[in-house]
């Protein structure tokens, strides 16, 4: 098959030349995690734990009895020193602090539970629900939800995100090289889970060595195919993964599952591989340490809970004074104000840049060349949306379907007068939801 993309996007330059060869490293055992009892999109978890009880490794920490939720555990054994808000990637969010005893003991639940043929749909469900396991990609929402779709939506295919389009993250890129039988057993599982039949892995083709594993692996299994995709930007963004791979276009306002596909990310599957062959839950991730700020860019597996800044340590440190730090990719991450908070399920890259890459350039008046428009992935009219959220028109920029705004950043990127673009239209999506959140 020949190569599959989508219409519109960017190409900004990939910078992952530091890691993309760097195989993945075991970070150092953290002396202390801090563990966000929320890390996922639903209802955060109430604590099971208090100050100066003894935990051990995979012992659940954190749940509610909310579906939209995911459970969260311990990554190390020792003694909760505090349950208390803490400053994490997120903002301030309760979390459970452990002194970690060194002995790395594991709770008593963390037993393999089988293998998929002998587990019901059920089952698998429920596994991975136990497991906390999140969407790995960063979006973070809980996996079992995504595996339960109403009976109206009839889902028949599923599609691994292996794209990491993001400009320097390899986390994935390195996960599939190395562990490609955990991402193609954790796919059989969400197929078995959902009943699904075919299933496609989509990467793109700056990655041939990954195809080539990936392809290889999957060789026996007739209903998964590996689909090499153009490299742009967004590629890795659900709705353009699912034209690329299907040609189905998901309705404005719509969920994948209106178009019968769920989308996870080959981490979540190498996860839910790990959830079932070892029972040990989601307490640790390939994460990409990169940019010129820091001494020596990395793939390490860390561990939920450690801080960013023992993280970077392991990295050689900090190359000068830090500009930037974010915590993601360049394009839809996460700006940090600190490195005094903890690794989450989600954080998929640490990017650190010098003071003269963080520096933004001044916005000029909006010049009317179309580009904005040309590339949006979800042909919004960026310009438009961007000028009635900078007056305060929020109820035009809903007009104007601001909703559907993916945040892939790409108009601010291509914008040759430098706008606040993708800036602004976040700022009306917030206004217009709370506007919904308070009409309901
Ligand atoms: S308007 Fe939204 S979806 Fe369109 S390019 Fe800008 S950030 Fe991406
Ligand atoms: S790309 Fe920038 S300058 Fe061009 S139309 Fe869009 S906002 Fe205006």
């Amino acid at each position: 098959m020949g190569l599959l993309s989508f219409r519109g996007g960017v190409h900004p330059p990939h910078f992952k030349e530091p890691t993309e060869r760097v195989k993945i490293e075991k970070a150092n055992e953290p002396k202390v995690v801090t563990i966000p009892l929320s890390q996922h999109i639903g209802a955060p978890c109430k604590p099971l734990v208090k100050k100066g009880d003894k935990v051990k490794v995979g012992q659940k920490i954190g749940e509610t009895d909310s579906f939209v939720s995911a459970p969260v555990h311990s990554s190390v054994s020792g003694e909760v020193k505090e349950v208390k808000e803490k400053l994490t990637p997120s903002g301030e969010v309760l979390c459970v602090v452990i002194e970690s005893d060194g002995l790395n003991e594991l709770h008593e639940s963390v037993v393999p539970k089988g293998d998929i043929e002998n587990l019901s749909p059920d089952e698998i469900k429920n596994i991975i629900k136990e497991a906390g396991i999140v969407g790995m990609g960063g979006a973070g929402f809980p996996t079992h939800v995504k595996l339960s779709p109403p009976p109206e939506n009839k889902v028949d295919t599923i599609i691994l995100n292996g794209a990491e389009c993001e400009p320097y993250l390899t986390a994935d890129h390195r996960l599939m090289l190395e562990n490609p039988g955990d991402i193609i057993y954790g796919l059989k599982a969400m197929m078995k889970a959902t009943g699904v039949d075919k299933a496609y892995i989509g990467i793109e083709d700056n990655k041939p060595d990954a195809i080539k594993i990936m392809s290889e692996a999957a060789k026996d299994e007739q209903n998964i195919e590996v689909v090499g995709l153009k490299t742009k930007y967004p590629q890795g963004a659900e709705k353009q993964l699912i034209y690329a791979c299907t040609r189905r276009e998901v309705p404005s306002g719509g969920l994948p599952m209106a178009v019968g596909v769920i989308v996870n990310n080959v981490g979540t599957a190498a996860a839910i591989a790990n959830a079932i062959k070892t029972g040990m839950p989601l307490i640790e991730r390939i994460c990409t340490i990169t940019g010129k700020g820091v001494k020596e860019p990395k793939n390490l597996l860390i561990k939920v809970g450690t801080s960013f800044k023992e993280i970077i340590e392991q990295c050689g440190g900090y190359n000068g004074k830090p500009g930037k730090i974010i915590m993601g990719g360049p394009m839809m991450g996460l700006a940090q104000y600190s490195d005094e908070i903890p690794a989450v399920k989600t954080t998929s890259g640490i990017l650190i840049f010098t003071p003269e890459e963080a520096r933004l350039p001044k916005p000029k008046p909006c010049i009317k060349c179309g580009k904005c428009v040309e590339i949006c992935p979800a042909f919004l009219q960026p310009l438009y949306i961007s000028a009635y959220s900078l007056n305060n028109m929020h109820e035009t920029a809903e007009k104007y379907n601001a909703l559907d705004c993916i945040e892939c950043g790409s108009c601010s990127f291509i914008c040759p007068s430098k706008r606040p673009l993708l800036q602004s239209i976040r700022v009306s999506k917030r206004e217009i939801l709370a506007k919904k959140r308070k009409t309901k």
